[in-house]
């Protein structure tokens, strides 16, 4: 499973449609302070779910549309896509291909979608869930991710373990049922 692609279109520094694609191996992102190589970690981030405002480095959501600049006007929404290769269908899903998408409008709307079909935020939660990617997967390590890991309660730290373990689900379908 590998990240094949990433779409941005009027995210953070982003105003314009641009797609970057990955191979397979190490990708490293280089430029200079402020080009926005940290905007684009925040676009993974935010396309998986990402809900902390806190985590994306904005103090609202709506930070995450392009605010315009002296050149240019602001954008009235943000759209980010992700394409994970899924041939050895590590995703529970029967496709080579996942794209995820989220838009976030200025009016607050906001949309999901997996392989272009509208779905809720839940169904990207689910779909991520035990494969180490998605909000709480632990495939972004973030600056101050490992100290929190070190320090964090044992409980926290358990569901780490249990993520990386690929058993998340069965605790989430057993609250998902007590709920009931
Ligand atoms: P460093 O090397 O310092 O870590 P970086 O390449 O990671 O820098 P980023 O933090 O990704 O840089 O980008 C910061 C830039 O993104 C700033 O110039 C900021 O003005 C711009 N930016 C962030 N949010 C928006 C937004 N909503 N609209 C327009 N520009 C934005
Ligand atoms: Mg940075």
């Amino acid at each position: 499973m590998h990240l094949k692609s990433l779409e941005l279109h009027g995210f953070k520094s982003f105003p314009d449609k641009i797609k970057l694609t990955f191979n397979k191996g190490l990708t490293a992102v280089v430029g200079p302070n402020g080009s926005g190589k940290s905007n684009i970690s925040d676009a993974i981030r935010w396309v998986m779910g990402e809900q902390s405002t806190k985590n994306l480095r904005g103090a609202k959501m709506e930070d995450v549309i392009f605010g315009g600049t002296q050149m240019r006007k602001p954008q009235g929404f943000a759209q980010v896509s992700i394409t994970i290769d899924n041939s050895e269908r590590r995703i529970d899903m029967d496709c080579d291909e996942v794209t995820v998408t989220r838009k976030l409008y200025r009016s607050g709307e906001s949309e999901y979608r997996i392989n272009g079909n509208h779905v809720r935020l839940k169904d990207i939660h689910e779909m991520f869930m035990d494969t180490g990617l998605g909000r709480d997967g632990y495939s972004i390590i973030g600056q101050g991710k490992i100290a929190e890991i070190i320090s964090s309660k044992s409980t926290q730290r358990r569901e780490i373990f249990e993520e990386a373990a690929g058993i998340s689900k069965y605790r989430y379908r057993k609250a998902e049922a007590q709920k009931q």
